[in-house]
């Protein structure tokens, strides 16, 4: 982590100035645990220790489709998947990712801008993000995204280990991002971590979204979450993690933004442990995934308490059956004893 230090910097003075301090490296295992922290929570899949989200900025579907993707395509087969999923209306990069982490839309979280404010106090999201919940049950937590707006959702405290690029409305590749994923899979093997990889996006605004270009960055990305792969198989965590990819949002000629169902449209993929394999979720004609319930699948997995205003929803078609469905508002373990959820579930 010692090569991070430089850029991490600005951002923990900053933190530091705003609130608690924040405790990077592997001490920071389980950071402002309260006192009176509950046990680590029971996992309705015992077998499924580590959750990643990965959000690849401005991933359309049929693009991923047409791409030479290899890792992704191979989340097909061992996995659960629909190319069918939607974000929030507003279609945009820092309230979609809000939304994908609480689990609620824009309306509750309350993120409605895309950029870094130049508020003299930090925002923070009105509801907590899954790592937030995460870190507050005793799990490690990590968290790294190639845009400096990102830090909207590190309320201090509440994760581990974050890397975002320092400085104001800035923006690093997907190759530092890796990097950074990396070196903290490899030391710290966090039971949640989200990751951002930035340049679909960056290569969607400055080409098009139909470009040649942006194929190719689709196809780089494939390589990159390939190599965050690999990490987890040489870290010993890749057979117990449960293994979301998803985007914040498609895109059309070089923008994107609401009313536009190619700016809505995301895809959604999912392995691991308890996940159906080569299973497409479209299977379920009442079953329309949208960005909240990665959050919610997310601390299914970790037996956190689902809140009881969450709009995510449980992707319980995803898993073999005989998983337990969650309770919202009540301890994971209360309703462990209850069947398996129905399909329409969701
Ligand atoms: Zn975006």
């Amino acid at each position: 982590m010692a090569a991070m230090t430089p850029r991490i910097l600005p951002l923990l003075l900053g933190w530091l100035l705003a609130g608690p301090a924040l405790v990077f490296g592997q001490a920071a295992a389980a950071p402002a645990a309260p006192a009176a922290a509950p046990a680590r929570p029971t996992r309705p899949i015992p077998a499924v220790e580590h959750v990643f989200i990965i959000s690849i900025d401005g991933l359309r579907p049929d693009k991923l489709l047409q791409a030479d993707a290899p890792a992704m395509r191979a989340m097909l087969k061992a996995g659960a998947y629909t190319m069918w999923a939607r974000t929030t209306a507003m279609a945009i990069t820092l309230p979609s990712h809000t939304s994908m982490v609480t689990g609620v839309a824009p309306g509750k979280h309350g993120i409605y801008w895309n950029e870094d404010l130049p508020l003299s106090k930090p925002v923070w999201p009105d509801r907590p993000t899954v790592m937030e919940l995460a870190t507050r049950a005793g799990y490690s937590t990590a968290m790294v995204a190639g845009k400096s707006k990102f830090a909207t959702l590190n309320k201090p405290g509440t994760i581990g280990q974050v890397w975002v690029p320092a400085g104001t409305n800035s923006k690093d590749d997907n190759d530092t991002v890796v990097a950074h994923t990396v070196t903290i899979i490899e030391e710290s093997k966090p039971a949640l971590m989200f990751i951002h990889f930035p340049e679909t996006d960056t290569v969607g605004h400055d080409k098009g979204w139909g470009s040649p270009e942006y194929l190719a960055m689709v196809e780089k990305s494939d390589r990159q979450l390939a190599t965050i792969l690999a990490a987890m198989e040489r870290a010993g965590i890749r057979q117990s993690s449960v293994i979301i990819v998803s985007a914040d949002h498609g895109g059309q000629g070089k923008g994107h933004g609401p009313e536009d169902e190619r700016s809505r449209n995301i895809p959604w993929l999912i392995t691991g442990p308890g996940v159906r394999a080569g299973y497409d979720l479209t299977s379920q004609a009442d079953l329309n995934i949208r960005t909240e319930d990665t959050a919610a699948t997310a601390m299914w997995l970790l037996g956190l308490n689902l809140p009881g205003d969450l709009d995510g929803k449980l992707v319980n078609a995803a898993f073999v059956a005989g998983t337990p469905a969650p309770a919202r508002g009540a301890r994971r373990g209360a309703a462990a004893a209850g069947p398996a959820a129905p399909a329409d579930a969701n």
